[in-house]
């Protein structure tokens, strides 16, 4: 029997190289609805997916990117992220051009499902290239969402309606939450700010605000000193106060210095790319995140003093 063993083994990787190949495609020979497996790109699309699969029996949401990333801008697909996705029947992604993997996605899974979520949303341009961070705003976010719901519909037919309704749903709080955020940010003296990274755009856009400028020149690259100068000179020769805005999940040395040079305070936005994975607690991860925002824009913007506010929670 010896004689058989390199011949086995032989006959061994091949199987696997073949249900490696298969298993791409494999999940749509199943009823969908026995086990719907939807992996989400990145954090604020699998809290979105969470809101969407609600009550849905037999369904699987998972998150692709890992929550420390942040922004997934440059991001490479891991070996285990290939079998994520080997085993899903949809991969839902942001779109809008952030995924640079996708080539070698299509080349070595062609059968999977991917859905874009940013799909008919016009979208903004900063220096020229495509702006992503569509879900930073509760209102392109809701787009976003209402693009996915339909998608899951056609996936996963068998629960079409219920796809739907919980899509209505959450779409309409988002848009409820645009909303007001935008009145209550309405009679803000402030409305111009200082970005780090270049993921407020859709937010400024659709909170009537203005972004002065960026730091960051091109997304993970610290400006240089005469970039940062530049920035300095701006803010101080801008009519009327200008807020420094960063991001929760960044380090950033450079917004620092800036703060430091002009005398005024940084302020931290929460842009849910971070968060907990655990179901119960993730559903509500966007609200909690944006309405935490709403509170510090209030005081970046001189609608609330902070001192005021410690002081009356006391
Ligand atoms: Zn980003």
């Amino acid at each position: 029997m010896d004689f058989l063993h390199p011949r086995r083994a032989g006959a061994a990787v091949l199987a696997v190289g073949l249900s490696f190949l298969a298993a791409c495609g494999a999940r749509s020979l199943v009823p969908v609805s026995a086990n719907f497996q939807v992996v989400a790109e990145f954090y604020p699309l699998y809290v979105t997916l969470l809101n969407l699969t609600d009550g849905v029996p037999g369904v699987q949401v998972s998150n692709l990117v890992p929550t420390a990333t942040g922004c997934p801008e440059d991001y490479q697909l891991t070996p285990g992220d290939m079998k994520t996705l080997m085993g899903a029947n949809v991969f839902i992604i942001n779109g809008t051009g952030l995924e640079g993997y996708l080539g070698k996605l299509a080349a070595q899974c062609p059968q999977l499902k991917v859905v874009d979520a940013s799909a008919g949303i016009a979208l903004l341009k900063i220096e020229g290239e495509d702006n992503p961070h569509l879900w930073v705003s509760p209102l392109t976010a809701a787009r976003q969402t209402r693009n996915i719901a339909a998608a899951l519909a056609t996936a996963d037919p068998a629960h079409a309606s219920l796809y739907r309704k919980n899509g209505e749903a959450y779409a309409t709080r988002q848009e409820g939450l645009a909303a007001h955020m935008r009145d209550v940010l309405a009679p803000a003296p402030v409305r111009r700010f200082v970005a780090f990274h270049d993921s407020l755009p859709y937010l400024a856009r659709d909170l009537n605000l203005e972004m002065v400028a960026i730091l960051e020149p091109a997304p993970g690259q610290n400006p240089s000193a005469r970039e940062l100068a530049d920035v300095a000179v701006r803010v101080r020769s801008a009519s009327g106060q200008v807020a420094l805005l960063t991001e929760i999940d960044a380090k950033n040395p450079a917004a620092e210095v800036l703060s430091r040079e002009l005398g005024r305070p940084l302020y931290s936005l929460d842009t849910v790319t971070t968060g907990p994975l655990e179901p119960a607690a993730a559903k509500e991860a966007y609200f909690r995140a944006m309405d935490k925002n709403l509170s510090t824009l209030r005081i970046a913007f001189g609608l609330d003093d902070y001192s005021a506010r410690t002081t009356a929670a006391h």
